[in-house]
Parts: structure tokens; C-alpha cells; sequence
């Protein structure tokens, strides 16, 4: 839709349509193609976790208006996962806040903590809501590219010293990133940190892939390095790490002072969200790691199944080390643009997949790229594979 089809939508809100995720979602059923675009799951999540929700709603925990910060429950289970996995200490009362998923988290800190002006530096391809809660706080974003280096998008640490100026309030960060499944490494992620330290920047850092990495790569909290606890938000999601992405249940752990400030937006965003669920994810949680590695094993199957296909293709694969997508290069197959190649995909292969470019300010920086989800059943994946390779 354009801008002119939309006459009531502020001039902040002008440049963003409905997301790419509805219209391929739409596109997948109304051509009844594999839909390897947005990225959910297509098995649900732990039978012992869907029970745990259920109890809930029958015992009526969670069916009337849970505390505004998060039921104690689920606080104390995200205070001892971060114990838990990364030595990070966070008060459940004070430094734990609870979210509708990761995307209010995410609204609610940009809306908190920016200025009107404020520059926000992301990392470019960025989650398509980074840029519609910068803009709706007044913000204005800065985006530094992750190019193609060597089977993979990196970051250049010097384009992004470069970028911060006197008015960068906020850097944002996405690790594992959606959508290059690039994972930050300790050294780089240990260099933003010092730049943030130096510059005094406030820091949100999206780590709702945490649980996926693969390849011996680590995730490691930004909130971890020297300096980073007190100007770190860090947000994470049960959306990802226990398949129940419907569920809307996510989080922000940081110090009080800065929990209090997104607190303060959250409560006029949703107040609250999600009652029952909360407590089933406070069980999710407190898995043992055999669930979080099996997860991980799965997964990983799962990207060599799909990776492997797309390579026997065609495409030019970059192979994630983290998050469940795969970015490619549509080049190989004598195709530039990917917008026309993904509109068009599903009447030629009856696959969906979503164009890079969208998660773009410098859109022809993208263009040649598409991303496909692989948090798929494995013979999904390999009927998807089959059809693309057929239909070049
Ligand atoms: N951040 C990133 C990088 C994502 O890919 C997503 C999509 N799950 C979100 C945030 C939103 O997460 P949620 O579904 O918990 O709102
Ligand atoms: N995070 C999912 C993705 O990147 C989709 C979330 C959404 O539909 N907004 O595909």
C-alpha cells in the first residue's frame, strides 16, 4: 500500500507498510506455497509447557490482570536464567520487567529513553520494528551495514565508531541477528561495549536468539562486558527459544533506574499481557539444559537440511551461526532484484521466502539478498528445496 492509499497515517508512520511478514504470510495461503518467510515454527512448542498454560487458566492464575511488572514467577525464573547461563545478577523485583514479546519490549525502551532528535545507531539489515519505534518515538536511526565477508555479514567496527556523533543517544543491537544469523563475537561485541562505555551511550540489546547458535559459536550478553550492566537493556523472548510464538510473552532485564524508564511506556502500551502464559513460560524457563540443547540440535539439522538445499539450488548460501533463518544470494541464479524474485517465487515454486531489502535504509545494499525460514518440519523443508531446485 502506498502512501496515498493511506491518508490518515502521520508523517512519522508514512514510509512504513503493512510488514513484509503479513503480506508473505498472506501471499503463502492465498497460493498455498511453503511458507518459508515469516519466522514461527510449525510445531508447537513442549506438550509439559502447553499443560503448564493450561493449569494455569484452569486454576485461574493469570486470567485477570497480572502485576504490571510480571507475575513473581516468571521474574524469578528470567532472573535465574541469566544466573543460570551468563553469571548476570538481576534483582526479580526491581531489574526483571515482563513485555507482550520482545516487539513491546523494544517499543517501550525506544519510546522511554530517546529524545525527539536522538540519534539510534542499528546495524542494518535491522528487525523491521527497529526502525517504525524509532520513528514513533521521534528518534532518528543511523544504520551501519553488515556486509558480505567471507560466507558471512560483519560488522565494521571503524563505519560504526564513525557513525556515532553528539546526538547518539542509543546504539541498538541485535545478536544473534535477524536477518544474516550473524553472531557478534566476543571481541567484537567487547569493542562496541568500549565505544559505548566511551561515548556514553545507552545500549538495548535484542538477544531473543540467544538459545540458537551453532557452529561453536557463544552467545555472549552485552550486558556481561565492563561498564555495560548500568546502560544496558537487554530483551529477550519465549517466542523463539520454546516455539509458542503466539504466546507474546518477552522481557527486559536491567538496573532500575532503567527498568523503572521503560516500565513508565510499557504500562501505556498493553499495562499487561499474556496472564496465564506467564507462568507457563516461568516453567519453560526452568528447563533443564537437555531441553535447550536438543532445541539447538534440531535446529541445526534443520539449517543443514535447508541450507544444503537452497545451495544445491542455486542460491549462494551465507549459513547462519545463529537465529533460524538463512540469508542468500539470489545472483547465482541470474536474478538481481528481491522483491521481484519473492513476489514472484511462490507462483513459480510455490515457496515463500522474504526480500532482505525491507530490513534496509540503503534498500540496493539488500536488494540481492532473501531470506528463508528453516524452523520448519524437515520433510517441509525438503519438499521446499525440491520445488526451488525445480524451478531453476
Ligand atoms: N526481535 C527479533 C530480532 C525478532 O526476530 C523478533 C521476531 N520474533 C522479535 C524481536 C519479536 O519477538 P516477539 O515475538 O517476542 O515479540
Ligand atoms: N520475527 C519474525 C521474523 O523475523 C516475525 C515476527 C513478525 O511477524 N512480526 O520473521
Amino acid at each position: 500500500m502506498t502512501s496515498s492509499e493511506r491518508p490518515f497515517l502521520n508523517r512519522r508512520l508514512a514510509e512504513f507498510g503493512t510488514t513484509i511478514f503479513a503480506e508473505m504470510s498472506a501471499l503463502a495461503v492465498s497460493t498455498g506455497s511453503i511458507n518459508l518467510g515469516q519466522g514461527f515454527p510449525d510445531t508447537d512448542g513442549p506438550q509439559e509447557i502447553r499443560e503448564a498454560a493450561v493449569r494455569a487458566l484452569r486454576d485461574g492464575r493469570g486470567n485477570q490482570y497480572p502485576p504490571g511488572p510480571g507475575v513473581p514467577e516468571l521474574r524469578a525464573a528470567v532472573s535465574a536464567h541469566q544466573e543460570r547461563r551468563y553469571a548476570l545478577s538481576y534483582d526479580p523485583d526491581t531489574e526483571v520487567l515482563v513485555t507482550a514479546g520482545a516487539t513491546e519490549a523494544i517499543a517501550a525502551a525506544l519510546l522511554a529513553l530517546l529524545e525527539p532528535g536522538d540519534e539510534v545507531i542499528a546495524f542494518e539489515p535491522y528487525y523491521d520494528s527497529y526502525a517504525a519505534c524509532i520513528a514513533m518515538a521521534g528518534g532518528t536511526r543511523v544504520p551501519v551495514t553488515l556486509r558480505p565477508h567471507e560466507g558471512s555479514f560483519r560488522l565494521d567496527l571503524d563505519e560504526l565508531r564513525d557513525a556515532v556523533t553528539d546526538r547518539t543517544r542509543l546504539l541498538l543491537v541485535n545478536t544473534p541477528h535477524n536477518p544474516t544469523g550473524t553472531v557478534l563475537t566476543r571481541e567484537e561485541l567487547a569493542e562496541i561495549a568500549k565505544l559505548a562505555v566511551e561515548r556514553d551511550l545507552l545500549v538495548v540489546t535484542d538477544e531473543v536468539y540467544e538459545h540458537l547458535v551453532f557452529d561453536g559459536a557463544e552467545h555472549v550478553p552485552l550486558a556481561s562486558f565492563p561498564g555495560m550492566r548500568e546502560r544496558t537493556v537487554t530483551i529477550g523472548s519465549s517466542g523463539k527459544t520454546f516455539s509458542f510464538t503466539g504466546w507474546k510473552v518477552g522481557w527486559v532485564t536491567a538496573p532500575p533506574a532503567l527498568v523503572g524508564a521503560v516500565r513508565s511506556a510499557k504500562q501505556f502500551l498493553t499495562y499487561v499481557a499474556s496472564g496465564p502464559f506467564q507462568y507457563a513460560v516461568a516453567e519453560a524457563l526452568a528447563l533443564p539444559d537437555s531441553y535447550f540443547e536438543a532445541f539447538r540440535a534440531d535446529m541445526l539439522a534443520k539449517r543443514d537440511v535447508l541450507a544444503a538445499g537452497l545451495a544445491e539450488a542455486g542460491f549462494e548460501v551465507f549459513r547462519p551461526q545463529g537465529t533460524y533463518f538463512i540469508t542468500t544470494d539470489i545472483r547465482p541464479l541470474g536474478e538481481s532484484d528481491g522483491f521481484a524474485f519473492c513476489r514472484a517465487l511462490p507462483e513459480r515454486a510455490g515457496v515463500v521466502a522474504i526480500p532482505n531489502a525491507v530490513f534496509y535504509d540503503h534498500r540496493e545494499a539488500g536488494a540481492p539478498f532473501v531470506r528463508f525460514a528453516f524452523c520448519k518440519q524437515t520433510q517441509v523443508l525438503e519438499e521446499a528445496a525440491k520445488r526451488l531446485k525445480a524451478a531453476w
